[in-house]
């Protein structure tokens, strides 16, 4: 059976066709879709045969939502969603003086192992479909009344990992007649899976990359992301300029700073000179603790910035959402069943 959340407004348009149904239906439906209609019977306007039509021919399925803990430090909410299957995901939702940012997950679990994460901690358990990353917005949405603006993929998995489907859930959010969400208010987040930060390049030049660099050499990169063993720094930092040169578009660097790790003035010049030249931002965040992994946050982001600024490399420290209820990033985890 086809999923009906899972087509673009093309494809929609195209099935009722093929079902013998007049084309506008598709725009109706993909409009009550994405106001966030639980089912075929919420959809008004749409004839009663038709509506059961649908149901007897395609799959209609929705996010459950299992829990949600609000912050009572700055606003931020933290979900928890239960997929058909079964299988539990996160997501987060903030509040920002320029409008709403949420921050999705890509997979349930993750392959990549980064030793500071513990979103990897089990593997990962599958992908997410399109509608299912989509449907993160849908929920939160409806659960605070509010509109979303902003998105990061940089929840749960590793975006790149599950390319296609990502790709599908970008066109899905920035159609008109659903969420409307503007290419430059999406941003991907990615470990450095260099081939996937080429086509991203092609496919999706006016959204905004961001890569999980954390190290300026592959020795300290690769004692805490096993990815480095197959993407060196070199290779990441090589694609994600051209993905630049491409795009015009600046490319932010994130940067967990780990104490005794990554934190040095050394660690700072080094990582200068290799950014030096490109259009780049540098996002610093200190480190979110996590239990298992042994690391610890550093005291020197605010220098650790100082120097990159003098060494000419754009820094900021990133203000830290949602501690108090585990939803900074690298917290999410399922331990909250
Ligand atoms: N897999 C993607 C997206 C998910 S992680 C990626 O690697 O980019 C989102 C960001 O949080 C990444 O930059 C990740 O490296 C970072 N992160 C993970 N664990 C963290 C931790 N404990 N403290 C601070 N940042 C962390």
């Amino acid at each position: 059976m086809k999923t009906i959340k899972d087509m673009t407004l093309r494809e929609m348009e195209d099935f009722m066709e093929e079902i013998g149904e007049k084309k506008f239906r598709a725009k109706q439906i993909y409009g009550w879709i994405y106001k966030g209609a639980e089912g075929y019977d919420d959809m008004r306007n749409i004839p009663k045969a038709l509506r059961e039509k649908l149901s007897s021919i395609t799959e209609y399925e929705n996010l459950k939502t299992v829990k949600v803990q609000k912050s009572l430090k700055d606003g931020t909410r933290k979900y928890l969603f239960e997929l058909p299957d079964g299988e539990r995901i996160e997501t987060v939702f903030m509040k920002y003086r320029y409008g709403n940012s949420i921050c999705v997950s890509s997979q349930a679990g993750c392959a990549m192992g980064c030793r500071f994460c513990a979103s990897g901690i089990n593997g990962l358990n599958r992908h997410l479909r399109p509608w299912e990353i989509a449907g993160q917005i849908l929920e939160a949405e409806k659960e605070t009344g509010e509109k979303i603006n902003h998105v990061v993929v940089m929840g749960t998995g590793e975006p790149f990992h599950n390319y296609d489907n990502v790709a599908k859930f970008i066109n899905l959010i920035h159609e008109r007649a659903g969420l409307d969400i503007s290419m430059r208010n999406i941003t991907v987040s990615t470990c450095g899976l260099v081939e996937r930060i080429a086509d991203f390049a092609d496919d999706f030049p006016q959204c905004t990359l961001a890569i999980s660099l954390h190290a300026p050499t592959d020795d300290i990169r690769g004692s805490m992301m096993p990815v480095n063993d197959r993407y060196s720094v070199g290779d990441v930092i090589s694609a994600a300029k051209a993905y630049a040169d491409k795009t015009r578009r600046r490319v932010t660097y994130e940067y967990a700073l780990v104490r005794g790790v990554n934190d040095s003035p050394d660690c700072a010049d080094i990582l200068a000179m290799r950014l030096k030249g490109s259009l780049c931002h540098v996002n610093l965040i200190p480190l979110n603790e996590v239990r298992e992994s042994g690391l610890s946050s550093s005291k020197n982001a605010a220098a650790f910035r100082e120097r990159l600024e003098r060494n000419g490399i754009s820094a900021t420290v990133r203000r830290e959402l949602g501690s108090d209820i585990d939803a900074a990033c690298g917290q999410l985890r399922l331990n909250n069943g």
